[in-house]
């Protein structure tokens, strides 16, 4: 017999497989309390189960569907692993300590359809999606991590590699995983969905009657220079992502943040900038400037801070909420799938380290 990820499995459904064979009801809250707040990775530790049960779950299920293939990390503490899946295929996950925040950055699929010009990921095409268990494990990676230095997880943003309304599933039961109060427990208003404008997956989101938060990401304000960026998103024109924020807006009254990449020349002009802010007037909406670090292989620069600023105050100046997303500047490649591009290209060398989150 196959064995399955017991992470893919919610409460309800990990109740159900052992009401099949017996258990009674309280079992399934033993193993889910080792399993999500415990963190334990080893059947055998699971002193409170009868010796029986420890074997056949040993049997049917594994716990950790990691093999780390790289790691790296900064003077700042900010940590990126490569993790390989039992398939063969690998994701990039990254820890970014701030302060008093503990963030950690997932991915929902192997590669990416979207296609982004400016994102190493998108560059790689799409292989596959991953399953809940594999997008919850990469939190409980660095779960476990933080734990042993008496840490833990304090946020979580879906933004590294894949488009999470494209797995919208998967994503959506992994998140209400970490979320669900017996085991995990983070809070709902500390997870961030980064969507690229998957205009049904907003209306759905919307829907879910969740706290979770809402970014979407813009990278220009015309339908042109989007689908020359973003090549999926020319699906959703910007007329209906907005709809369809307005919409989640209405249903949620939470703020929805919009993500705008800074490309030098591409999208940093005032005229951008005063586009973008008619687009978002009058909104709950803010806007999170992302000034480009370049990689390579990647045809972009980053805007001089000079321009970085005159687009931030020409957006203030029109009335728009907006911040410039720090440049840590640490010494690895964190920006997405650059790491998983790298290793795979078989050179690992450190003199093209730069990045920014
Ligand atoms: S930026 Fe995000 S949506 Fe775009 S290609 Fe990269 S992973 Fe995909």
């Amino acid at each position: 017999m196959e064995k399955r990820l017991l992470l893919d499995l919610s409460p309800e459904e990990l109740a159900k497989e052992l009401a099949a064979r017996g258990q009674p009801s309280y079992r399934a809250e033993q193993i889910w309390d080792w399993v999500w707040r415990k963190l334990c990775l080893d059947f055998s530790a699971m002193t409170n189960l009868p010796l029986a049960l420890r074997e056949e779950l040993s049997q049917r299920f594994f716990l950790d569907p990691f093999e780390v293939l790289a790691r790296e990390s900064d003077e700042e503490g900010t940590e990126k692993v490569l993790l390989a899946l039992p398939d063969g295929a690998s994701v990039e996950a990254v820890l970014i300590r701030e302060e008093d925040r503990r963030t950690v950055c997932i991915s929902t699929q192997v590669g990416c359809p979207v296609g982004c010009a400016f994102c190493a990921t998108g560059q790689m095409g799409f292989v596959r999606n991953l399953s809940a268990g594999e997008i919850a494990a990469q939190v409980l990676y660095f779960a476990r991590l933080l734990k042993a230095q008496g840490e833990h997880v304090t946020h979580v943003v879906v933004m590294g590699m894949g488009e999470p309304f494209l797995n919208y599933e998967a994503t959506l039961k992994a998140l209400n995983n970490l979320n669900d109060a017996r085991g995990f427990g983070l809070g709902a208003r500390r997870i961030t969905v980064s969507t690229i404008g998957v205009v049904p997956g907003i209306l759905r989101f919307a829907q879910e009657g969740r706290q979770y938060n809402l970014a979407i990401s813009l990278h220009a304000p015309d339908d042109q220079l989007r689908g020359e960026l973003v090549p999926l998103a020319a699906r959703w024109p910007i007329s209906q992502v907005l709809a369809a924020a307005e919409a989640y807006i209405a249903a949620t009254a939470r703020r929805v943040t919009f993500e705008y990449v800074l490309l030098r020349g591409v999208n940093d002009g005032l005229k951008h900038a005063r586009a973008l802010a008619s687009l978002l007037r009058g909104k709950l909406a803010h806007v999170n400037l992302i000034p480009f670090n370049p990689a390579p292989g990647l045809p972009f620069e980053r805007p001089d801070d000079g321009q970085i600023e005159l687009f931030r105050r020409e957006l203030l100046a029109q009335g728009i909420d907006v911040t410039v997303r720090r440049s840590k500047g640490v010494k690895i490649q964190a920006g997405c799938g650059q790491l998983r591009s790298r290793v795979l290209r078989g050179r690992c060398s450190s003199d093209e380290k730069s990045f920014e989150l």
